[in-house]
Order: C-alpha cells, then structure tokens, then sequence
C-alpha cells in the first residue's frame, strides 16, 4: 500500500516429507485430480496483532474459486474448493469467511461434516491429524460488502470487496479483507496458490491476480480463468468486477509484458499515463534482482487507495482518487512490493514495517534519481519527524492495532535502512538488498529473522539496530547521519 495522505503523492521439510512431497506437487486424500504446490506448505498461525483473523490449524495449499457476479444484485455466488493441510492434531478448523455470505453445502474430502458461521469465521468440526492434507469443498453466496479498516488513514475508511451502484466491485484488503469474497485463512503467513473462475455479464470482465490463462464470451456471460502459481498471501489477492479493457505495455529488457486493465471509456488517457512502467520496472530489477512473477498488470478499480495485490497491481482511478495513484514513483513503490511484501511477505501484522520500509526507501531513491529531493533532504526531513511518528503511532512494529498503515511503518524503518546502508557500505548493501527478497524459506520474514539474516549477509552486527529502531520507544535516529551517500545504484 501507499503512504497515507500527502506524501503518497510526491519447512517445513519434515512435514513435506510426511505427506510424501518429494518437492513436486501433493495429492489430496481421494481427490486424485487435486494438487497443490509443495512451496505452499507455511507455518500458519493467529495474527498477533489481529487475532480475529487466521487460524493455527489451516495451513492452506490451494484455492480453487468458480465465482458468479449477479450484477443486478450485487450477489456473489461462490464455489470453493480448498486443498490444505492440518498443521496440528485438532478437532476444529476455522476459516475467515463474512457473515454477508451464507454456506450452503460443506464437504471434507467428499464427507458432509458439522459446520457453523459464527460472526465473520466458518467453524468445521472434524477431527484432523497434523500434517493430513484435506480438501475442503464449499458453496456460498450472499451480497458482499467491506468492513471498517483497523486504520485512521482517510485512503483506508474500510477493507474488502465494496461494491458501485452500478453493480462493480473491487478490493482493497490489507491487513485483511479476502474473507469479504471467499472463506480463507486471512492471514499473511500462510501463502497458497491460486485458481480463479469469474463469471460476469457478457460485456464485462472478471479480474483476478496472476495469468490469464482462459477467456469466453457466452451469449449471456463472460468467463475468465486466473492463476497464480507462485504463492501468495491472501492479502495479495486481488478481484474486480466490471466493465474494462485490457491494454499491453511494453516492457523493457528481458521484463515481463505489462497488462494494464482499465475502465472502458477512460483507458487511452491512463494507459499514456502508465506508459514507463517497463522503464521503472527494469530500474526495480537493477536493485532487486529480477521480476519474481510470470506475469505482471495493474488494474485500475473505482476505489481510492492502491495495492500491492501479487503479480496485478490495484490502483483506484475513480472519481474522488488522488491523480498521484497513478504517479511514476507510486507505481515504483507498489511494483517495489512485488520482490518485498509479495514474494517476501511479512509473516505478521507486526512486520508490516518490513515490506513497507524499503518500498518506500527504494521510491525515495527513485525520485531522487528522477527530479526530486536528493535522498539526503528526504532523510533529513525524516529524521526530523521520526519522533513525532514514533510518538503518535507507536514503534514501527509495536504500533497499537487501530493505527495499522500510519506514517510510522513507512517514514522509520525507510530511514533506518537508510542509515543500515551508511552503516555497512553501498557494495554490502545493495548486494544483500538483491539477496533478500529471495532468501527465506516459506516466503515469509519476520523482525529477528531479519536482523539475523541481515547481520550474517554484510559482515555486521545489525541485530540492536534493528530493534533500537523498530521495537524502541525512544527516538532511534538520535545520531546525526554518519554522512551523505548517493542515490543508489545504476
Ligand atoms: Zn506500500
């Protein structure tokens, strides 16, 4: 996501071994056709700072949605096929699924057992023994709507799938919301892989993250394919209902093909306006290593805030959204989010400082290099307000848990890497930085992981860095800069 306000402008090895993964891909119990991804077995758990979401039990592989959008309604009617895997002994499983959405039928591995919704979770009774592998089959429908964000950002009033008058609908759900469109373990630690069926009026389109891989137009509807084969958090799944046009960019080097899918009517002028996304994706690369994705859009929704949703950026472009969404240097930041937040994903609502601290450390470099303030007038001006943030909304990962998204996550570990990159040289860390997207089992990251893998890859004991910095209540950047450095590589 963006910065708020103003300056948004400007291994489990073992377990795979027991259910008998040689790396390639698992069979659920009597469902010979269903697989999953090996890359998809994470460690899930109940988010420390949302506990409402996320469940300890559900270490879910893969999604299978077959979803129909019944426009004169607003209705979402769903049919779910989950693969996942029980990571402990349990009784109970349960799932994030909105209270908007009734369950019609449940069947684990082809048995009706006892089910309940109990406010916004699914509850399945059915006794689970760690490391089986199930398959969950539901069908739901009901008319979605988001609920209020856990946030006092003006960009981020509410999180899920909202719905138009006119019968559209998009999402926008960090730190949650899938559970808005589809029954989920809506956390971010346990990533799956993706396949989604949309089925809209004939003259629309139904728009999910990943590749296309079909598309149909029926006399009286139109279907569209998606998968997303690399995992990926459910925060980072993505859904638009409504009338678009999909547009290629070209993109640059070796990169990927661009697809931008946009409002009807309103595509000539964005699509100018997105035309360097190759350019500003190939100087992503040159810091990150190359795009982690097999393919890569940005989708262009009614809303007003942005999101990094994997492999398909969301970004508001309707009547009240802020020009700058579609700014270059927002886009590098969201695109940023690809290699950290997405492919390196933080494994809590307490590390969301990790993905949003460099996204926004590489935009301010990015518009150093292109127009803008030099890094050191930027750095300067975050320090000045690193004690006023760190004050107002808590540490960078200790914020209180109605302020998730504040200035403080992006501004304070920005200048903190910042100050790690004067600490231990450009070499070491432009090296390391291209290392770490990449570097974690599972996908996922979280503070001591960090500090212990940062400290190791520049020759640097960064571990009281990093938690002066992030976990401190006092100011962390009390010392003066140890002196300018330039605007990054290449
Ligand atoms: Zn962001």
């Amino acid at each position: 996501m963006g910065l708020p306000g103003r300056r948004g402008r400007a291994a489990l090895a073992a377990s795979l071994a027991l259910v008998g993964l040689g790396g390639g891909a698992l069979a659920a119990p009597g469902s010979p056709g269903t697989t999953a991804d090996a890359r998809a077995v994470s460690q899930p758990r109940v988010d420390p700072v949302y506990p409402g979401t996320g469940d300890d039990v559900v270490d879910a592989l893969h999604y299978d949605l077959r979803l129909s959008w019944l426009r004169p309604t607003r209705t979402l009617v769903g049919r779910e096929r989950l693969t996942f895997r029980a990571a402990r002994d349990a009784d109970v499983l349960r799932l994030d699924l909105s209270r908007r959405l009734r369950v019609s039928a449940l069947r684990l591995d082809d048995v009706a057992v006892p089910f309940r919704q109990h406010g916004d979770d699914l509850v399945v009774r059915a006794p689970l023994t760690a490391d089986s592998v199930h398959r969950l089959d539901l069908a739901y429908r009901g008319r979605p709507a988001p609920v209020r964000a856990p946030s006092v950002r003006d960009d981020l009033r509410s999180v899920g799938l909202t719905t138009s008058r006119g019968g559209q609908a998009w999402t926008f759900q960090q730190p949650y919301g899938a559970f808005t469109w589809y029954a989920v373990d809506d956390q971010p630690a346990d990533k799956a892989t993706y396949d989604v069926r949309v089925a809209t009026p004939p003259a629309w389109r139904g728009v999910s993250g990943g590749r296309l891989v079909a598309e149909r137009r029926l006399p009286t509807r139109r279907v569209m394919r998606w998968r997303l084969d690399v995992p990926a958090a459910a925060y980072t799944t993505t859904l638009a209902v409504g009338p678009y046009e999909r547009r290629g960019v070209r993109g640059a080097g070796d990169g990927p093909r661009i697809v931008l899918t946009l409002p009807t009517g309103r595509a000539d002028r964005l699509e100018r306006r997105l035309r360097h996304l190759g350019a500003d994706l190939a100087w992503l690369g040159r810091r990150l290593g190359p795009y982690p994705f097999d393919s890569l859009g940005v989708l262009g929704v009614p809303g007003a805030s942005a999101l990094e949703a994997q492999s398909l950026v969301t970004i508001g472009v309707g009547r009240r959204a802020p020009r700058s969404l579609t700014s270059r240097p927002v886009l590098v930041h969201e695109l940023a989010h690809q290699w950290c937040g997405d492919l390196l994903t933080p494994s809590t609502w307490r590390d969301v400082w990790l993905s949003e601290g460099l996204a926004t450390y590489l935009q301010a470099l990015y518009e150093a290099q292109h127009g803008g303030p030099g890094i050191d007038d930027v750095t300067t001006y975050w320090h000045y307000e690193e004690p006023r943030l760190r004050a107002d909304a808590g540490p960078p990962a200790a914020y209180p848990a109605e302020r998730f998204g504040d200035d403080n996550v992006y501004v304070i570990p920005a200048l903190m890497w910042h100050r790690i990159r004067q600490q231990v040289g450009d070499a070491a860390f432009w090296a390391a930085l291209r290392a770490w997207p990449t570097s974690q089992p599972g996908g996922v990251a979280d503070l001591d992981g960090a500090a212990a893998w940062w400290s190791e890859a520049t020759g640097h004991d960064l571990v009281p860095v990093f938690e002066r910095w992030l976990r401190g209540t006092d100011p962390a950047d009390a010392q003066a800069s140890s002196g300018p450095v330039d605007g990054g590589a290449g």
